[in-house]
């Protein structure tokens, strides 16, 4: 995040990456999966090497992939996509986020997001010139598995204004693993559309969803022309490294982002292109069965968390559990995660990094742990976890 005097700091994931480097440790900080992803898909990548695609990618991306997008969002969503116009290939959706945002956000010009949010947000809002309004997502009372986190729908309506130019989506959501559901997705699209805002929504997650079902707000009535849609193969196929993303949108938007993105990286990741579509194409019992991988991951954690004392929110989707450890005498975070490693051999991230300076009481006991490590990782983890007490 940007210090007040407008230097940039490391990030808190490389900064806690390097710690758990250092110490050891076991790594629950960063989200990144520690086993490959699906064979075909990276024997796709070694062919495409082998077969020279190894050159420049036109800017959009090459059209192999941009086929697969558009076929995976009729597949999945019923969308209808154009993949000459309607889908732009990125550098991960980290370079998505960064040329929309640059591409939309003039100086004073307000982005509204949930709070906790992803750290990139805040970073870009800030070099757009514009001022990123938060509206809390809170930690409802609950106790063992029962926590759940919720937005405030009066509180997001007062965030929106004449100023906003956009509202940015994150579902499901990081760090708190929640799905928003049609009724606050509906809200956003009034919102958006009351105030002539765009919507911009990342979506890197929507695979990895364990209770309920990802919504994807493009679906809504009346979203689909003012929406950009952010993905990632990171998270879906194992390949958070490949750094390949993509924006789906109605063609003028995409036209505003290409714009920006052609100077940011021009084109990347000739070989991981056709790689991902391949994956894209794969049945649907890849998606569902990674899913389930992945939930059982989930569970293995969430247990052991418990057990060592922590309170959660069990998470709907994604990589992370929120985890208060309040309970275990740790009223702050930041400090317990800076000690957790010599404590127990395991890196989290302080859910404080998440949110605004002035908002950080509110989360302040409160760590992200990732589960997206195979089970006997878990479990060490969780065994190191049960001696913190
Ligand atoms: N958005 C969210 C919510 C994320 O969690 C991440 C990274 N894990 C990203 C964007 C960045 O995705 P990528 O690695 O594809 O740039
Ligand atoms: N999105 C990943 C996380 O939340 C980290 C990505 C990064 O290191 N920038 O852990």
């Amino acid at each position: 995040l940007l210090a007040a005097d407008g230097s940039v700091r490391e990030t808190i994931f490389a900064e806690m990456s390097a710690i758990a480097a250092r110490t050891g440790a076991i790594n629950l900080g960063q989200g990144f999966p520690d086993e490959d992803g699906p064979a075909e898909v990276l024997e796709a990548a070694r062919r495409a090497i082998a077969d020279g695609v190894n050159q420049y990618p036109p800017g959009m991306g090459l059209s192999v992939l941009r086929e697969a997008i558009a076929r995976h969002q009729a597949r999945w969503y019923g969308l209808d996509t154009d993949p000459a116009t309607e889908v732009l290939v990125t550098a991960g959706a980290t370079e998505a986020l960064a040329a929309t945002l640059l591409a939309f956000v003039e100086p004073g010009d307000e982005v509204v997001a949930f709070e906790p949010a992803y750290d990139a947000y805040g970073a870009l809002v800030a070099r757009a010139g514009g001022v990123l309004r938060t509206v809390p997502l809170r930690w409802s009372a609950g106790g063992g598995h029962a926590h759940a986190w919720l937005p405030d729908l009066d509180e997001l309506a007062a965030a929106v204004g004449d100023r906003t130019r956009i509202i940015l989506v994150n579902t499901p959501h990081n760090p708190t693993g929640a799905v928003l559901g049609r009724d606050v997705l509906a809200r956003i699209v009034e919102l958006a559309e009351r105030h002539d805002a765009l919507i911009v929504t990342d979506e890197v997650y929507e695979h990895l969803v364990f209770d309920g079902a990802h919504v994807p707000i493009a679906t809504l009535p009346g979203a689909r022309e003012r929406t950009i849609t952010i993905s990632s193969a990171g998270k879906t196929f194992s390949a958070t490294g490949w750094k390949i993303g993509w924006a789906v949108a109605p063609e003028p938007l995409i036209t505003a982002v290409l714009a920006v993105k052609q100077y940011l990286t021009y084109a990347n990741g000739a070989p991981f292109q056709p790689a991902i579509a391949t994956g894209l194409d794969l049945p649907d019992a890849f998606f569902t069965e990674a899913a389930a991988a992945l939930r059982a991951k989930r569970d293995v954690l969430a247990e052991g968390l418990v057990s060592a004392g922590f309170e959660i929110a069990l998470p709907a989707a994604g990589y992370f559990v929120v985890a208060d450890a309040a309970p275990l005498g740790f009223a702050d975070g930041e400090d317990l995660c800076g000690r957790l490693p010599e404590l127990a051999g395991v890196v989290g991230v302080p859910v404080s990094a998440f949110v605004r300076p002035d908002r950080r009481a509110g989360v302040a006991s409160l760590v992200r742990f990732a589960f997206c490590k195979r089970l006997e990782v878990l479990e060490e983890a969780s065994t190191r976890l049960a001696g913190l007490d």
